[in-house]
């Protein structure tokens, strides 16, 4: 706490304060001056600010979220209060947690905070992977604008079309930011999941279902609507679980008619299919268009269960996982080569042609 921040109470004082357990009534004889822990009233200025100077936690808290981070009922505080656990523990108890730091996870984000100067909170972002790695091992970052490009590549360089899929890079740190740059780094790595959280909070996150999303497509993404509410649901399956997106899906196929496919646990919502999901559906309704036919294929009983274990593989990126070595795993690209060998064919697999028909 500082003389400022008193100065600024003394001020705030004739309108009346009350923030996290302190009270300051003002009724033109006195101050009053109330914490959990104590409590005044008909002080005179002098006294006021010796109360002040007595409860410096109470004091610089208040400051905090009145003074720096201000803005109450907006998506950044109520943010900044979630990562430190205000609403569920008291100044005290926040204080001491904060000396050692508190952490919260957010997707892949580890958020530690900390208290700074005169009750100011510091913040430290990297991918939860990195939590405990030494800040000089790690890319430092100050900029926020900067988790732009950090959240464009995967660890592999490979480009990521969707900003909230579980493949963020890892080995880089912002190790001491102030609130405001805390929110802004998150958005731009996650966009828009402190806003939505902070809706569905408030009971006010409005959620656009699918038929209405395909309803509204146009030229190629039109037949979009024409997605059975089975193919939906593998498509939700395919694109939207943890796996393979952070979001937690809240649209269904409408209103009426929830899917079967797990919605995720993150905390931030998704409130309506995003266009990598309108993309995806719109090559699954070409699929979809399709007649199933029979085909008879020779394969021992685990050649059949290796085929299926390629695929696990291949659905659940893992591919790149398999040691050369691992010759227990189907996937395994010796075990797919030899298959491949054995059972392909010029024409395919078991060489059964896919249209039988023009091969006489
Ligand atoms: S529609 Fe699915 S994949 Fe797209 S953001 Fe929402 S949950 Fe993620």
């Amino acid at each position: 706490m500082n003389d400022a921040q008193v100065e600024a109470l003394v001020e705030a004082a004739e309108e009346g304060v009350e923030t996290d357990g302190l009270r300051v009534p003002h009724d033109g004889t006195g101050y009053g001056f109330e914490t959990p822990e104590v409590s005044h009233e008909g002080l005179s200025e002098a006294e006021f600010r010796t109360a002040a100077e007595e409860s410096p936690w109470f004091v610089s808290n208040w400051h905090y979220w009145t003074h720096v981070v201000g803005g109450p009922g907006s998506a950044r505080y109520a943010f900044l209060r979630w990562v430190e656990g205000a609403d569920d523990h008291d100044v005290p108890e926040r204080y001491e947690a904060l000396s050692a730091g508190t952490d919260r996870e957010w997707g892949q984000l580890s958020i530690t905070a900390t208290l700074g100067e005169d009750g100011l909170r510091r913040y430290d972002l990297r991918h939860e992977a990195d939590t405990g790695v030494p800040e000089d091992e790690l890319e430092g970052y100050v900029d926020p604008l900067d988790a732009r490009r950090i959240a464009t590549y995967d660890d592999e360089g490979r480009y990521r079309p969707l900003s909230t899929a579980p493949t963020l890079r890892t080995g880089w740190v912002y190790p001491d930011l102030e609130g405001a740059a805390l929110v802004e780094a998150v958005e731009f790595l996650y966009p828009a999941t402190v806003e939505n959280w902070h809706r569905e909070r408030r009971g006010e996150l409005d959620i656009t279902h699918f038929r209405e999303t395909a309803e509204r497509q146009t030229g190629i993404y039109s037949i979009v609507d024409q997605l059975t509410v089975e193919e939906l649901d593998a498509a939700a399956e395919a694109c939207c679980v943890d796996s393979q997106c952070l979001k937690r899906r809240m649209w269904d196929e409408d209103e009426e008619t929830p899917l079967d496919a797990p919605r995720g646990e993150e905390a931030f919502p998704c409130r309506e299919p995003c266009s990598l999901l309108v993309t995806a559906a719109r090559k699954f309704v070409t699929l979809g268009r399709e007649e199933t036919r029979s085909y008879e294929f020779e394969l021992t009983p685990t050649e059949k269960e290796q085929v299926e274990e390629i695929i696990d593989a291949v659905a659940e990126g893992r591919v790149g996982a398999i040691r050369e070595a691992d010759l227990n795993d189907g996937a395994n690209r010796y075990r797919a080569r030899y298959l491949r060998a054995l059972r392909g064919g010029e024409h395919g697999l078991s060489n059964t042609p896919t249209y039988p028909e023009d091969h006489g």
